[in-house]
This record gives C-alpha cells, structure tokens and sequence, in this order.
C-alpha cells in the first residue's frame, strides 16, 4: 500500500492535556508524522495554563490568540507534507493511532481531500450525562469536525484556509468541510477512532455556547439555508427560542398596557402563560435525559428561562456583524503591502545610506496606481542589519524616508530588526510584519497582498492569510519562483494583479 506523508497541526491554548495528544505521536515506531506542529493561540503575554514548550519532535509556533481557525493556518501552512491532520489539544489517541491513520489515508484517490476520525466520548459511568456533558458527547456523531481531522495540503491552500470570521472553535471546522465539497472533492470517513474524554465545563457552558448563533448566522450567510442538511445536522432549537422570547416580549408589553388601565390584563396573562409552558417544556427536556440531581434540576429551571432571549440576542448581533459577509475567497483587495529591498528600491544589502536608494524601473508609476485605486499601502522589510550592528534603526529611517521622498508616501511602514536568531514573530518569512501592517490599516490580513521579490515574501503572506505576488529578479532563486502561487514580470504588472483580485 501507498503511505502518503503527513503532518499533525495541533492548536492549543495551552490546556494541561496537550503531552496526552503528543504522546502516541511522538512515540510511534510504524508510520510516524513528518512533522508534529503545535500553535499556541494564547495572546501575546498571556500567562493562563501550562506552558507550551518545545520538545524533540515538536515544533511549537504561535498565533497571537487569534483563534483556532487562525491557529490552524498558521500549523498547515508551515508544513510541507501531502496531508495535514488537526488533533484538538484535549483528545486522546490510541497507541496505534498513526498506524490506522496511514492505513486510512493509504490508496485514497486524488479526489478524496479528507478522511475524518471517529470521536468516541466515553459516557459517565452509572448515571446519565448532565445537560453540560451533552454538548461533549453531541461531538462523536459531529461530521467533518476538527477534533481528529485529516486534508490534503493543496486542497486546504485550493480553498485559503480556515475562516478567521468564525473566531471561536465553532463551525469554522464545518464551514471548511463545506468550502471543500463545493470544490468538487469528497470527504470519508476513516477507521481510526480518537477518544476524546468527557468533559463538564459547567451549567454556565449553555449560556456561553449561545454565542454560537451568531456564528449560525455566518453559516446561513456563507453556505444558504440548508447547510445543516448537508452535514447531517438536525435543526436547532432557535425557532422555538424566538419563539419564547417573543411570548415574554408580549407578555411584558401587555402588562405594561393593563397597568396603565388601557386594556384587561387576560393578554398578559395569555401570553406569560405560554411563555411559562414553552421554558417548562424546555427546561424539562433538558433535565429529562440528565441525572436529575437537585442540583443539575435548579441550574436547568434558571438557564431555560435565559437561553431563549440570549439566543435572539446573539442572533440579532451576528445579523448585524455578518450583514453582506462575502464568501472567504472572493474577499475584495483592501490594501497592498511592499517588501522594500529587491522589490520598491535595488537591493542594496544593509543599507544605511539615503543616497544610495535607487527605486527600480516603474515603481512610482505602480504605486500611484494602488493610490489612484483609493487603497492604502505600506512597507513590509526585514532590516537584520539592525540586530547584526551593521546599520543603526535612526540609518534604516533614514533610508526609508529617502524611499517616500522619491516614490510618495506609505500608510504604514513595518520593520524588523531582528536577526534569524531571535526567533522573533515579526522576521519574513513568519506573518508578524504583515499582520502589524494590515491592523495598522484597519483592514484583515485575507484583504491584503503583498508583493516581494523572494520566497520568504511569499511564505510571510500564505502563514499570515494574506495573497501575494513575487516580482523575481535575478537574485531570487528559481524553486522559489516556481512555489510562488502568483508571480509577475515587474513592479507595475504585479499591483495590476493585486488590484484585479488575480493574486493568489
Ligand atoms: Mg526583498
Ligand atoms: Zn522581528
């Protein structure tokens, strides 16, 4: 059999139960991982939860506590491998884990892009799950969920990505499966099962997890109406939610009436009676198939009579936040971003002389069309002579105003000045200059392009989201030409593209 090379891409904020993921991976004698990557997600100084440190075999990259779908880009697109599995940090896999895994992917044809593991949540043992560990337990009949997910590598760069608008580990895994079928593939299911322990995060987990209907709504907006039928879920209690909440609505507006002496009060006493029967009807399907401890009853009585409002809360607000959301691909071009060295001006390597500065053929031209388009641009340069001592930061200002008195003003300019060795985020080929320079514009990496002469331009692009197109010039070395999804012969043609939406 045909064993096809994969990576495992494991986002993580951190929660104690990571080394049980890594543990048969890194231990497996039989068709081992090319890679293991884990991405930490916590923000940027953030201290909560154990530390996620690298070990031999580990890769750890981090993604600024942009969410598990950010996360996961940021793991795929730093692997080279055919397949990319996505672990959640709090599942198990068996010992044999990697030997059923390469069995599942073995002599899958090229229009097959995924495989999906089966999630096994072991029950609570002589009693019932409470309504919390429910929503643990509705993951083993989930379909296409990233809990234990596997995708060819090229047909998740095919579709761009995870969707950062879906910015909590909800429905970005669904809404990636779906991207991927409407391109023609087909997803299976595998033989390999991943066991993923039962959890109860609490009677307030139903309150949070109402935050989900916005994302619902994203999901109407991206893929129609019936979505759920296509991945096999059933329907969602929300009409019922609006309709209790209307009731109560109705209820309290028709009290105010009968208090005011403008009409009887057998409106106000209609309508909370049905409000009363709707939550009593909720709240007993809820406590029905749990424990019914005393405790589980009273927590479920006071959450039914708030899930319905929050739920046309949330509701209402993801109407609004995703009111003419566009699909993921075909978001418009906000801002272009420029590496300067090789790209905007002749490489002049470590550069701390203005009077050096020679833009190359066209660049004014190319720029003033991005200006003349309305969009705002900015600089993206590595300056590593910074941290070698070869060039002061004041010399590297020096020279990057020379460059806006010869080619016109930028909107942001973003340097780093660090050197390879410091494992800083922001150094091309890692996404941290682009992501800095798009907040800096306001706008969302996915809207930007970023144009630059070698591959560690390109590579800053794909592992911030961002599209790019690589201008090569006769430094630039020709595997990295050949990699490039969008390359162009010079400066001008390259924004050309950029502006029509043709980079990739
Ligand atoms: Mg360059
Ligand atoms: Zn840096």
């Amino acid at each position: 059999m045909a064993r096809p090379g994969y990576s495992v891409v494991v986002p993580t904020v951190g929660r104690p139960a990571l080394d049980r993921v890594l543990e048969p991976l890194l231990d497996a004698t039989e068709d081992a991982p090319e890679a293991v990557v884990v991405v930490d997600d916590r923000p940027p100084g953030a201290a909560a939860g154990a530390a996620v440190t690298a070990r031999p075999g580990v890769r750890v990259l981090r993604s600024g506590g942009r969410g598990p779908a950010a996360a996961r880009d940021v793991g795929w697109r730093a692997v080279g491998s055919e397949w990319v599995v996505f672990l959640d940090d709090d599942v198990v896999p068996p010992a044999d884990w990697t030997v059923r895994l390469a069995a599942d992917l073995a002599d899958l044809p090229d229009h097959v892009a995924g495989s999906q593991g089966t999630i096994e949540v072991p029950p609570p043992e002589g009693r019932r799950p409470t309504d919390a560990e429910h929503a643990t337990l509705g993951l083993a009949g989930a379909a296409w969920i990233t809990a234990d997910m596997a995708y060819r590598r090229s047909v998740l760069a095919l579709v761009g990505g995870f969707d950062r608008r879906f910015r909590r580990a909800y429905r970005e895994d669904t809404d990636i499966a779906l991207r991927v079928l409407d391109a023609g593939y087909g997803l299976v299911r595998g033989e390999r099962v991943t066991v993923h322990p039962l959890r109860d995060p609490g009677p307030l987990h139903s309150l949070r997890s109402q935050a989900g209907n916005a994302d619902d709504v994203l999901m109407r907006r991206l893929h129609g109406p019936h979505w759920r039928e296509r991945v096999g879920e059933p329907r969602g209690r929300f009409r019922r939610h609006a309709l209790t909440t209307a009731a109560l609505a109705g209820a309290a507006a028709a009290a105010a009436r009968a208090a005011a002496g403008r009409s009887g009060w057998g409106p106000a006493a209609a309508l909370g009676g049905l409000w009363s029967a709707l939550t009593a009807e909720f709240a007993w399907h809820r406590v029905a198939r749990g424990p019914r401890t005393p405790g589980e009853t009273a927590a479920m009585a006071a959450t039914s009579a708030l899930i319905p409002p929050l739920a046309c809360y949330h509701r209402a607000a993801g109407e609004w936040r995703h009111r003419g959301a566009r699909p993921h691909r075909d978001r418009p071009v906000k801002a272009v971003l420029f590496d300067r060295d090789g790209t905007l001006v002749h490489d002049v390597p470590y550069n701390g002389d203005p009077s050096e500065v020679r833009p190359v053929a066209g660049a004014r031209a190319a720029l003033d069309l991005v200006r003349a388009a309305g969009l705002p641009l900015g600089v993206v340069s590595n300056q590593s002579g910074i941290a070698r001592g070869l060039i002061t930061r004041d010399q590297v200002d020096a020279v990057n105003a020379r460059v806006e008195e010869l080619l016109g003003p930028f909107d942001t300019w973003r340097v780093c000045a660090h050197g390879d060795a410091d494992g800083c985020a922001c150094r091309k080929p890692r996404p941290g200059l682009i992501l800095d320079a798009a907040a800096d514009l306001g706008v969302a990496p996915e809207e930007c392009v970023v144009i630059g002469d070698i591959g560690a331009d390109v590579d800053a692009a794909r592992a911030a989201g961002a599209r790019s197109v690589l201008v090569p010039t006769p430094r630039t070395r020709p595997q990295e030409t050949a990699a490039a999804p969008a390359t162009a012969p010079d400066l001008r043609t390259a924004v050309r593209r950029a502006l029509r939406g043709a980079a990739a």
